[in-house]
């Protein structure tokens, strides 16, 4: 095998396999260095199985709402390790697919953890290979509070590992991840409970989107708590878990706990000191908009560095980079303005550009809403009650669009094409001037008043 290569990826992941698969189709000879499975977080441990367990969740509620449109069902159950036996699978062949897909574009697999030795050399298991350019893109990882107790609770990670339905479950954290995993327990019937370090679902989302949310949540039938603070977590006589609070607040009888408080840059192990790479305070790889770190050669995309933490984002970062670096595309670079994101709650949400808060504090004044809320034709005559509501965020006499945020039934589909016109640049009368498709939800995006 070569030791020396054009470009070297550390992380077979979202961003890292993205960089060298780039760079390869321009002639590039590159290897990707992997410790784990190749595709990384998102089809490992994120988005891939997460996105199976929300389409389970899905299904169970179509089933809880078939009768009010006249089945007459009789559901048996629901087998959750066959559907975890077939996602596990599915992911499976992803990863077989990606070893094929490496060497079928020449690109050298190295597995293992990588460190530095110095700004062009690592080292993996004891050999050293040596690269023009190197890529950091080895993600980040759960983070897991330092209260007493804590090694009883399991992270993202270890829910994927469930062979069966929890039947209570306490989620603590407040986040897209958090929120998603609440979602999928609960629709499956497990009885979920969320503790909330603050008042608030999703913090830094719009708030029509937060309260929207917590409301949904609720109606749905999962407990939150808001304000917890959590302060130790004990293993009752009986094996369930007791999540033990500040002013003596005691909540027992949980079968698992979930930490879902945040994700936290893994560039610790990496030996970036070797390299003189510099991180910042939380640990995250400082790059300029270019993706280059303070070390000439040496870059980082992902999560690893202070970005969206979004898969599209790594892999966008990363082809960018290639592009540059091996496609004499001069000044190539990825826009993280105006980066669209779904969140695979129930119901889900998709969101767009500033909030209307942000919006207010750049803009002031000039700052225009519209909004609705409005029960979807689905919830016409189920029993279960579900709201959409949309917001459109404008700015100045021209109404120029700069936010969308959306909550509902068919959200998670909608944003993607209302985020292009976003991005050139639409209008509020650009949007009034597209004819609404009817009977759909996305047609209120057109017609708000
Ligand atoms: C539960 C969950 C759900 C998610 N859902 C979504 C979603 O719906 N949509 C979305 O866009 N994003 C989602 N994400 C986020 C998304 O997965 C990440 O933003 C994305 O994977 C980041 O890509 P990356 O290349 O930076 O890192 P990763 O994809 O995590 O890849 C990093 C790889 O590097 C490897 N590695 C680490 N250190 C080393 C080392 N020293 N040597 C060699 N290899 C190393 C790791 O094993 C890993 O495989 C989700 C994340 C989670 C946890």
């Amino acid at each position: 095998m070569t030791l020396h290569y054009d470009l070297i990826a550390i992380g077979g992941g979202s961003g890292g396999l993205s960089a060298a698969e780039r760079a390869a189709k321009y002639g590039a000879k590159c290897a990707v260095i992997e410790a784990s499975k190749l595709g990384g977080t998102c089809v490992n441990l994120g988005c891939v199985p997460k996105k199976v367990m929300w389409y389970g969740g899905t299904i169970a509620h179509t089933l809880r709402d078939a009768p009010d449109y006249g089945f007459d069902l009789q559901v048996n159950g629901f087998n959750w390790s066959e559907l975890k036996a077939k996602r596990d699978t599915y992911v499976g062949n992803i990863n077989s697919w990606y070893h094929t897909y490496l060497s079928d574009s020449n690109i050298d697999e190295i597995q293992g953890f990588a460190r530095f030795v110095d700004r062009n050399t690592l080292e993996v298991e004891g050999k050293r290979y040596t690269a023009d350019h190197i890529v950091i893109a080895p993600g980040s990882h759960a983070i897991i509070p330092s209260v007493e107790g804590a090694e009883l609770g399991v992270t993202s990670d270890g829910f994927f590992d469930f062979e069966e339905q929890p039947r209570r479950v306490a989620i603590v954290g407040s986040g897209y991840i958090a929120v998603e995993i609440a979602g999928v327990l609960n629709a499956m019937g497990s009885d979920v409970t969320m503790f909330l370090r603050r008042e608030h679902l999703l913090r830094k989302f719009d708030a029509m989107l937060r309260e929207t949310l917590m409301e949904g949540m609720l109606n749905d039938g999962v407990n939150i708590i808001s304000s917890a603070q959590l302060e130790r977590v004990v293993k009752s006589d009986d094996g369930t878990l007791e999540i033990q609070c500040a002013n003596q607040q005691v909540h027992s009888g949980f079968d698992k706990l979930i930490w879902a408080i945040g994700r936290a840059p893994s560039s610790v192990g990496l030996d970036l000191e070797m390299a003189g790479v510099e991180v910042d305070e939380g640990g995250f790889i400082k790059v300029d908009e270019f993706q280059n770190t303070n070390v000439p050669g040496v870059y980082a995309m992902g999560d690893v560095t202070d970005a969206p933490q979004l898969t599209p984002v790594a892999i966008a970062a990363a082809r960018r980079l290639s592009d540059r670096l091996f496609g004499g595309m001069k000044g190539r670079k990825l826009d993280y303005d105006l980066v669209p994101t779904v969140v695979f709650s129930h119901p889900p949400i998709g969101t767009v550009g500033l909030t209307e808060g942000e919006a207010r504090e750049t803009h002031g004044e000039a700052v225009k809403i519209y909004q609705t809320r409005f029960t979807p034709m689905y919830n016409a005559f189920t029993k279960h009650e579900s709201k959409v509501a949309m917001k459109l965020v404008c700015v100045g006499a021209q109404e120029k669009v700069v936010g969308c945020h959306m909550i509902g039934l068919g959200c998670d589909e909608m944003l993607q094409g209302f985020a292009v016109a976003i991005r050139m640049g639409a209008t509020k009368r650009d949007f009034d001037d597209t004819i609404a498709i009817h009977p759909t939800a996305s047609e209120e995006l057109v017609t708000m008043r």
